[in-house]
């Protein structure tokens, strides 16, 4: 059972405010509070050392009822059953706000990638794999990455699992995974698509509230996949990051960051410590620094009360899965900070997911600029849809994207009924 500062509960509080704004019934509201499948595997791996050591891997399969469960893999040491049933669940609502055709899931492995070789990371994902066996699927449940796994733990997913299928179908399996390298199936663009996601709902934030995004400043907790393409899409954009963060640190620099070449020193250094530009600064005067944008793009539950009374920024937006808490929000609330929220901001890149699933399926590559067309085009509808929502029902954007969710996926329900 959830506890009450548990991300699930959060999730669920959520769904709750949302379902009183679009009247869901409760039989359908019990079915989204619950994932359908919980999955535990344990699976033992060879060490560089020789030793043997058993990870504890998770599937969530939240709920299919759009399509196939969809959702990423998070590899980090902190990886639990109640953040995952959380993270599985906004991947339903964001596919349904996007109006995917996929269903919500999450999944990952307990483990410190940071203290893993190369070799030793292959050989826990492969392992995985074969642990989590016909539970995922092409047409059934198709991972991606996420916090901790990239393009090339994708590759070693799809290759496990392609060797394991028959041999005449074997072709036909490389879509049990997206984000993939794009020589290996991948979608031109997977990779900053998520990024490029959270911009064109800044641009269009900034639109509507007569906001130049010229010489902005920004903030940036995360400077993985998500946190470092933002930074380099925006200082195309004028707008200079001043403060960013990390497992590692933080670092404030009023002049603004080279956000490319702090991109290459955390490729090849794995995080933002000993990059030689700006000041070390507490996580507290991080979160207290002056600027126009926050952009949390690391973990969940990272601008509670505390920090948002002493943030000094007019907007944030969730690049991260819900990195501000319920009580985070209120205080926001009450100080006019305005949240795009995560099921909006960061659909980019399930959306550019389902781009990548149908290329494979039909064997097309499409081209870098098709797929950008496309991205652009899905996030603005979405942010349109949910600025409609916002003013029909009067209420906060989280609460609007929440509902427009529930209420399509509620209509699926009503019309299909429950079987049998
Ligand atoms: P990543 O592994 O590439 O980067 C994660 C970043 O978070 C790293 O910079 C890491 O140092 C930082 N981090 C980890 N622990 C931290 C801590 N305790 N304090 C501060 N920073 C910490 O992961 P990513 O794919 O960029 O994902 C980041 C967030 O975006 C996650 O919440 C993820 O669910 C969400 N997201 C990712 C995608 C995607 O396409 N990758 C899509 C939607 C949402």
């Amino acid at each position: 059972m959830a506890t009450e500062n548990s991300f699930f509960a959060m999730v669920q509080h959520h769904m709750d405010r949302a379902a009183k704004v679009v009247n869901i019934p409760d039989y359908v509201l019990q079915i989204l509070e619950e994932p359908k499948n919980e999955l535990i595997v344990h699976f033992p791996v060879e060490m560089d050392n020789g030793r043997m050591h058993l990870f504890k891997g998770y599937r969530i399969q939240h709920n299919n009822i759009l399509g196939p469960y969809k959702g990423g893999l998070r590899f980090h040491p902190e990886t639990n059953l109640d953040d995952l049933k959380a993270l599985a669940t906004i991947m339903t609502l964001k596919c349904a706000l996007m109006h995917i055709p996929f269903g919500g899931a999450k999944g990952g492995v307990k483990c410190d990638t940071l203290g893993l070789s190369r070799r030793e990371l292959e050989r826990v994902t492969r392992r995985f794999t074969h642990a989590l066996g016909n539970n995922i699927g092409p047409e059934y449940d198709i991972p991606a990455p996420d916090v901790g796994t990239d393009a090339r733990v994708m590759v070693w997913i799809m290759d496990t699992y392609m060797n394991t299928a028959g041999y005449s179908a074997k072709q036909m399996q490389s879509r049990v995974v997206t984000g993939k390298t794009v020589e290996c199936g991948g979608s031109h663009f997977r990779d900053r698509a998520t990024s490029q996601g959270l911009v064109h709902c800044l641009t269009q934030w900034a639109e509507d509230s007569r906001f130049d995004l010229e010489g902005k400043s920004v903030l940036i907790q995360g400077y993985g996949k998500v946190g470092a393409h933002a930074a380099t899409i925006l200082t195309k954009l004028g707008i200079s990051l001043v403060g960013v963060g990390d497992h590692s640190g933080y670092r404030l620099n009023s002049e603004g960051f080279n956000t490319h070449h702090l991109k290459d020193w955390v490729a090849e250094h794995g995080s933002i410590e000993g990059f030689d530009y700006g000041e070390n600064c507490s996580r507290e005067a991080f979160f207290a620094a002056k600027a126009d944008i926050l952009i949390p793009a690391a973990l969940h539950n990272q601008i509670r009360a505390e920090e948002a009374r002493n943030l000094r920024v007019q907007l944030v937006i969730e690049g991260a899965n819900g990195p501000v808490t319920t009580a985070g929000e209120a205080v926001c609330a009450e100080r006019d900070i305005q949240i795009i929220p995560d099921i909006l901001a960061n659909s980019g890149g399930v959306t550019v997911s389902y781009y990548e699933w149908l290329q494979n399926g039909r064997q097309e590559s499409w081209e870098s600029q098709v797929v950008q067309d496309k991205l652009e085009q899905a996030m603005t509808a979405a942010y349109r849809r949910v600025k409609q929502a916002m003013a029909k029902h009067s209420c906060d954007m989280r609460t609007a994207a929440y509902a427009l969710a529930i209420d399509r996926l509620n209509k699926v329900y009503e019309q299909r009924n429950i079987f049998p």
